[in-house]
């Protein structure tokens, strides 16, 4: 006889580790990972920060949400971030600074002088910055591991190496084939399967929402001069870089967003090559070596927002998708919010109307 659960949780990312832990000792609750271990896709693979303004306001509900549950689990640790601008954009700057003031985000106006204290041997030419001292450094992997010890103390089961193969609609809600040759009985359907996820809603017959995957790329350099420990994230307000100092090194990427198939993404020479390059134009720093290169891809549906909750279509399906480039410094609130949906439980600290999957029928 098939095995039956309550919910059955598609992907164990962030995504899918965080909800199932919610979840944990609630319902019977399996997750199922493709791969020999959970976390090898987007979330082995982030740039780890915490920052209210990144993903845009639409995220920052969430972020901010999400920051005291961070806290509280020892995982943030103060970085602060600064956004620059070149001269000419020193509007831009002072439009973001007040987009995220009147949210409640705290947000400092920096000019030549100030950007130079946080930034050494800063390049001409950038003329202002906007400094969030609230921003933090993510232990990724320590935050992973937390959900997934969590779900197991809690009786949720984690299946590896166990990709959804088949879908079949039944009465009582689904029966699952997987790749291994298990069939499995749920009630409930959640798809957390990060870049896979409108396959996963093909594979269940579920009209998909246009999740698009797009490549990010990151490189580790070590460069000549010691990289301050506390340098803050260096964002550009055009979007073309950000860099941080991780263990005497730099992390640098040139903030890509390459439309991408869901796969097992790699960094391009191409992108490297432009990532140094913008970098060359921020600091008069001499890089003396690339030590690592990795990529990672980050998810968006067609409105940027992360899409939570049931299928209109399907009251036996739900989505906890769409993550983008924000699934880890919204994973305590966002994982609140989707076990709140599931379990029909109301509260919570985010309104989850503006992630219905609704919006998109
Ligand atoms: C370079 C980079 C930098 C980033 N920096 C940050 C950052 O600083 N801060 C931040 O908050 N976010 C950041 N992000 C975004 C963050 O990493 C993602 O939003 C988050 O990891 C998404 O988690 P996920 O669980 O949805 O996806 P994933 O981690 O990709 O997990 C999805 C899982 O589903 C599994 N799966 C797929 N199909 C199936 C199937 N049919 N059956 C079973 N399993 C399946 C996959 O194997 C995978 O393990 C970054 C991303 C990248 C790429």
């Amino acid at each position: 006889m098939e095995q039956r659960y309550d919910i059955v949780v598609v992907g164990a990312g962030m995504a899918g580790a965080s909800l199932g832990a919610a979840l944990g000792g609630r319902a019977r609750i399996l997750v199922i990972e493709a791969e020999d271990r959970p976390g090898y896709h987007s979330t082995g693979r982030s740039a780890a920060f915490w920052t209210e303004s990144y993903g845009g306001p639409g995220v920052q509900p969430l972020t901010t949400a999400s920051g005291p549950m961070l806290r509280e689990l020892g995982v943030l640790a103060p970085r602060a971030a600064l956004t620059l601008g070149r001269e000419g954009q020193e509007a831009d700057v002072a439009d973001f600074a007040a987009r995220y003031r009147d949210i409640g985000v705290e947000v400092e106006l920096l000019d030549r002088a100030g950007i130079e204290r946080h930034v050494p041997r800063l390049r001409p030419g950038w003329s202002c910055g906007a400094l969030e001292p609230s921003c933090c450094d993510i232990d990724v992997a320590g935050l992973h591991q937390h959900y997934l010890a969590q779900g197991r103390r809690t009786g949720v089961d984690l299946w590896c190496r166990a990709a959804l193969a088949g879908a079949q609609r039944i009465p009582a809600g689904w029966m699952l084939a997987l790749s291994d040759g298990r069939r499995v009985e749920c009630g409930i359907l959640v798809n957390a399967a990060g870049a896979w996820a409108d396959a996963v809603a093909r594979i269940a017959g579920v009209r998909p929402i246009g999740i698009t995957p797009y490549r990010r790329t990151v490189v580790q350099l070590a460069v000549s001069a010691a990289v301050p420990a506390d340098l803050p994230l260096v964002l550009d307000i055009s979007e073309s870089f950000y860099f941080k100092p991780e263990s005497g090194r730099l992390w640098l990427s040139p903030h890509d967003e390459t439309p991408s198939a869901a796969c097992d993404a790699a960094a391009e020479e191409i992108d490297i090559a432009i990532a140094i390059d913008r970098f060359e134009h921020v600091v008069d720093w001499r890089i003396e070596r690339l030590e690592h290169r990795w990529a990672g891809l980050r998810s968006f549906t067609p409105d940027r927002l992360p899409v939570y909750g049931f299928a209109p279509q399907d009251a036996a399906f739900f989505w906890f998708a769409g993550q983008g480039g924000f699934g880890i410094q919204t994973a305590p609130a966002a994982a609140d919010l989707a076990a709140r949906l599931l379990l029909a439980e109301p509260g919570g600290a985010v309104d989850p109307q503006p992630y219905s999957p609704s919006r998109f029928s």
